[in-house]
């Protein structure tokens, strides 16, 4: 169960940073996930009157709040057009309308967890996070920090014509995934580059680089070999929804078959 002394709406950032210095202070989300857990909270920050709710579009990229919800991303026209059906696809099984109606993007990534949807997808794109007193950090950095005290203030994607593909494998219909893989190719500095992350590993998603030129007409065998690299440069592990073995099988099955995809859209 859940023990919660004060309850306080931040009014600004600083406010919301100040409070959670304390020890049994905590910032909330959307709640679905913390409120599952057992802890005595003195003091519940509320972010939901700071604007950080607003998914947001300039030349360059784009910024979501951390307090969007995963309805948000998934309704949101604009990430569809940018990046296909990828974003919708990574947060639609994620159990259901009413709770990605109020879980939240920021809750999301800060929480980075192991089975994260969200995370394996936003990780494959050239993403950072806005911290209130760490900065703008790149994603890859902030995923494999220790927790602190800092406040999420929001994910920012920096645009570029990328291709996009997200999948992944459940046991049953809105359980936690067995794996989650997303692919993403665009030109970086003139060169092609692929991006692969793989998460629900069980452990939490990580991203793998390369510099490939594909070319269009490669042969199955080559995408076959290319899957398997990558399949391997990950480390898996096992718990009730599967082993080891199974999860780098899928992982690999899943990278072909994105590959395959963003090939054959030309
Ligand atoms: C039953 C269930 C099933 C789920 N299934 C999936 C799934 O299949 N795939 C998937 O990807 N996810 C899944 N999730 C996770 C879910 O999508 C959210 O990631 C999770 O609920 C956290 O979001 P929240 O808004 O509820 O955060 P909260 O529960 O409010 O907070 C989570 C943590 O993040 C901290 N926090 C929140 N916001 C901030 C901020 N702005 N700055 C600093 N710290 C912050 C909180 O203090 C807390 O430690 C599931 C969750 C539940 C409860």
């Amino acid at each position: 169960m859940i023990t919660i002394g004060n309850y306080v709406k931040a009014k600004t950032p600083e406010e919301a940073y100040e409070l959670n210095q304390a020890r049994n202070s905590r910032v909330m989300g959307g709640m679905m996930w913390m409120r599952l857990g057992n802890a005595r909270i003195k003091t519940l920050i509320d972010l939901s009157e700071l604007g950080l709710d607003q998914i947001e579009e300039t030349d360059h990229v784009f910024k979501i709040g951390a307090m969007c919800t995963l309805r948000q991303l998934e309704q949101c026209e604009r990430l569809r057009e940018e990046y296909g059906d990828g974003i919708a696809e990574a947060v639609r099984h994620i159990v259901g309308v009413q709770f990605r109606n109020q879980a939240t993007v920021g809750g999301s990534i800060y929480g980075r967890f192991g089975f994260s949807d969200v995370l394996t997808a936003l990780l494959a794109l050239d993403t950072f996070v806005e911290l209130y007193s760490g900065g703008i950090i790149r994603l890859s950095e902030f995923v494999n920090r220790r927790p602190d005290k800092d406040i999420l203030l929001s994910i920012i994607i920096r645009k570029g014509k990328r291709k996009f593909r997200y999948e992944s494998v459940r046991r049953t219909k809105t359980d936690f995934p067995v794996i989650a893989c997303a692919v993403v190719t665009g030109i970086v500095h003139g060169r092609e580059s692929w991006y692969f992350t793989v998460g629900a590993r069980p452990m939490k998603a990580a991203l793998v680089e390369r510099k490939w030129q594909i070319a269009k007409d490669v042969s199955e065998g080559q995408i076959s070999a290319y899957a398997k690299e990558i399949a391997d440069e990950f480390t898996y592990g096992t718990n009730m929804r599967g082993s080891a073995e199974y999860r780098r099988h899928l992982a690999e099955v899943l990278i072909r078959r994105a590959i395959c995809s963003i090939l054959a859209e030309g």
